[in-house]
């Protein structure tokens, strides 16, 4: 029978697939492939984390936990964003447990988005945040951070961006790909624009446990914004924990009593035991995390100046586990590297331009890998770079 009628929606019809996954499916195909393509980390969760979700099991705790997640994790995130970032969140009324960081990006954006509001995104970034802003019948106004400025955002760029549309503005430090993070100076330059204009900021601080030279600030405890801040965090990648799919959010009541409105009709609950093993990740898990962030911290080392002295001229990232170097130098665009990287020399990375527009002339490299498989990968680099 002749098709007649697409059954998608606009939406969905018009959302492009994201440009790492061309990549990784050209990557899966060849063998021996060093692979500094994917974001997460290379450790296994920590033994007493996968430990307490097995006892979760065998005492049979296998039913939905309350919509907004077990209290007991609720009380611990609490503690935890109170200790580690000096910000005060209610357990019962302040916090929902969600399915990964991703998940509470998506009802965050629901929860605030009209038809046709726009929403502010800061490019280079993680490339889920204009499509779940599109979904959610918003419009993505998106603004381009330069290199010259480590790709941090300045108040005048910001501002530029602002219409009567605008009600939000996603913000993420630690950065994924640059690994830029913003300390208070940063913070409150945004805030002031934020306050100015009335705005609600997304804070995605999923990498705020891997910041390796300066103390970690939240936005949330800038002076002024917790009241307009959506603090957005989560276990995948300070603890290891990807794939468990455990997130959270922090927000003023109004803001996450709407949240968990969508949340209760759409998922329920997060995954009952991997909230179990998030409670042992809290209570226990700190000298672990620590651990993981020292020997990142070695890594990014090594790496960054390997790459600087190989020609790839790279900024210092502060944290999260990415190094987005310039390939300019080369002649190539970052899609031409990429590709031919993984052709010649069997090294996968991610062409800078996937995360947006100024990240062309860059590749985002992750370096949660082990050091031999950095080195090997430093040394492959070296002879591609001088080939051309
Ligand atoms: N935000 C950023 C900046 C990320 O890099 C990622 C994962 N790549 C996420 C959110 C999603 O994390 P989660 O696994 O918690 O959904």
């Amino acid at each position: 029978m002749e098709q007649t009628k697409t059954y998608l929606s606009e939406t969905v019809n018009a959302l492009k697939p994201s440009g790492i996954r061309r990549f990784f499916d050209l990557a899966a195909g060849i063998e021996g492939v060093i692979s500094l393509g994917v974001g997460e980390p290379d450790f296994v969760t920590s033994w007493s984390v996968r430990e307490a979700a097995i006892l979760s099991l065998e005492q049979g705790y296998t039913s939905y936990t309350a919509n907004a997640g077990l209290l007991e994790l609720r009380e611990e995130i609490s503690a935890y964003m109170e200790k580690g970032f000096h910000v005060t969140y209610s357990p019962k009324k302040e916090i929902i447990v969600t399915v990964g960081a991703s998940q509470a990006l998506d009802i965050a954006l629901r929860a605030i988005i009209d038809a046709g509001d726009e929403v502010i995104v800061i490019e280079p970034c993680f490339v889920s945040y204009a499509p779940l802003v599109a979904l959610a019948g918003g419009k993505p106004v998106t603004v381009q951070t330069k290199k010259e400025n480590d790709f941090k955002i300045t108040a005048e760029e910001l501002e530029q961006a602002i219409t009567n549309r605008t009600k939000a503005v996603i913000l993420c430090s630690p950065n994924n790909p640059t690994g830029t993070m913003l300390n208070r100076h940063d913070l409150e330059e945004i805030a002031a624009v934020a306050k100015k204009y009335n705005l609600l900021i997304l804070s995605d601080e999923i990498y705020a446990e891997l910041s390796y030279d300066e103390k970690f600030v939240s936005l949330a405890a800038i002076e002024g914004m917790r009241e307009r801040t959506i603090l957005i965090s989560g276990f995948s990648k300070g603890f290891a924990m990807t794939g468990w799919r455990l997130g959270f959010v922090c927000a003023p009541e109004e803001i996450t009593q709407a949240m968990l409105k969508i949340h209760q009709y759409a998922i329920m609950c997060a995954p009952t035991m991997a909230q179990y093993a998030a409670v042992e990740a809290l209570k226990n898990g700190q000298e672990d995390v620590i651990g993981m962030r020292k020997d990142y911290r070695r890594r990014r080392n090594y790496f960054v100046q390997s790459l600087n002295e190989i020609g790839l001229e790279c900024h210092v990232p502060g944290g999260a586990f990415y190094a987005f170097p310039s390939v300019q130098s080369t002649g190539l665009t970052s899609e031409q590297f990429a590709e031919r990287l993984l052709l010649e020399e069997k090294v996968a990375v991610v062409p800078g331009d996937v995360f947006g527009e100024s990240g062309q002339g860059h590749i985002r490299c992750s370096y949660a890998s082990s050091m031999e498989q950095l080195q090997e990968a430093v040394k492959r680099m070296k002879r591609f770079v001088e080939r051309i």
